[in-house]
C-alpha cells in the first residue's frame, strides 16, 4: 500500500547512494520528489529512470543559501507544497584521524557540508511549511551522532552538531504541526563509505563486513527508516535519532 500518495519531497544529495535510494522508493510509494544535489548530470540520470512525472533535478549546493532557497521554492511551484525535506548531503572529509594532523579549512568545510547545509534545509522548509502547517524534516545523521572514533574528529563533531539541530528544531517547529527526525546509520556501501574504505567500485563491500560487526545495512534499510519518518506511520514522532546500526553503538 503507497504510504506517501500526494506528498512532495526535496532530497539533498539524492544523486548519492542513499539519497537515490530513498527517493526509489519515496517514488514508489506515490511521491513526486525533487532531487538536489551538485551532481548534476547522476541527478538528471537518476530522474531519468525514476520517470519525469514522478521525479525531477534541481542543481543544488546544500552551503549556498540561494541554491537551497531556489530549490525549496521551486519544490512549491512545480508542485503546490513541500511536505517532506530530507536533509541528507554530505561528506565524510579526508582520512585523517588525529587532530594533530588536521587544519581548519578541512573541519570547517565538513562543517559547512554538514552542518550548515542541513541548517538551510531546515530553515527554508520550514519558511514554506510554517504557513501550510504541516509538514515533516528528516536529517540525516550517523552513528558518529552518538559515539565516537569511528570517522574523523570533523565528521563526527558535524553530526553530533545534527543531532543538537534535529532536536532543537524539532522544538522550536513542533508547534506549527512540523516534525523534526534524524536517522543514523552504520556504515552503509555508498560512494561515500567506499572512498572512507579505501575499495574500488567494483570491490565487494561484503569483503569489510567482517571487520564491522556483521552489520550488513543497504542503503534501502536507510530508506525504509527515511520513509517510516516520512509518512504518517510516524505522526506522533519528533525529536528522535532513529540509530540503524544493528545495536552496535548501545553496548
Ligand atoms: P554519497 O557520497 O553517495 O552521497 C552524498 C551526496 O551528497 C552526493 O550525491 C554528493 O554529490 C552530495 N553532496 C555533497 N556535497 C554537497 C553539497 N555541497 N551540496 C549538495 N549536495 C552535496 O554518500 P551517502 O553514503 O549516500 O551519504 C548520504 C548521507 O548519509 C550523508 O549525510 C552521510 O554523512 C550519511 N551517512 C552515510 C553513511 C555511509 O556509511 N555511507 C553512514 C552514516 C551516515
Amino acid at each position: 500500500m503507497p504510504r506517501l500518495e500526494g506528498k512532495v519531497a526535496l532530497i539533498t544529495g539524492g544523486a548519492g547512494g542513499i539519497g537515490s535510494c530513498t527517493a526509489k522508493l519515496f517514488c514508489q510509494h506515490g511521491a513526486k520528489v525533487l532531487i538536489a544535489d551538485i551532481q548534476d548530470e547522476k541527478g538528471h540520470l537518476i530522474c531519468r529512470d525514476l520517470g519525469p512525472t514522478s521525479a525531477s533535478f534541481i542543481h543544488c549546493d546544500v552551503t549556498k543559501e540561494l541554491d537551497v532557497s531556489n530549490a525549496i521554492d521551486g519544490a512549491v511551484a512545480k508542485h503546490g507544497k513541500l511536505d517532506i525535506m530530507f536533509n541528507n548531503a554530505g561528506i565524510i572529509g579526508p582520512k585523517i584521524i588525529n587532530i594533530l594532523d588536521n587544519d581548519a579549512a578541512e573541519f570547517e568545510n565538513t562543517m559547512r557540508v554538514n552542518v550548515l547545509g542541513a541548517f538551510l534545509g531546515t530553515k527554508h522548509a520550514a519558511r514554506v511549511m510554517v504557513p501550510a502547517g504541516r509538514g515533516c524534516i528528516i536529517n540525516t545523521a550517523s552513528v558518529c551522532s552518538v559515539v565516537g572514533g569511528i570517522c574523523t574528529h570533523s565528521y563526527t563533531s558535524s553530526k553530533h552538531a545534527i543531532l543538537g539541530l534535529t532536536r532543537n528544531t524539532a522544538v522550536e517547529l513542533g508547534k506549527f504541526g512540523i516534525r523534526v527526525n534524524c536517522v543514523s546509520p552504520y556504515v552503509v556501501p555508498t560512494p561515500m563509505s567506499r572512498k572512507f574504505l579505501n575499495l574500488e567500485d567494483d570491490d565487494p563491500i561484503e569483503d569489510v563486513y567482517s571487520n564491522l560487526k556483521g552489520v550488513a545495512l543497504k542503503p534501502q534499510d536507510v530508506a525504509e527508516a527515511v520513509l517510516y519518518l516520512g509518512s504518517d506511520d510516524s505522526k506522533y514522532v519528533s525529536g528522535n535519532n532513529l540509530v540503524i546500526d544493528g545495536g552496535i553503538t548501545i553496548v
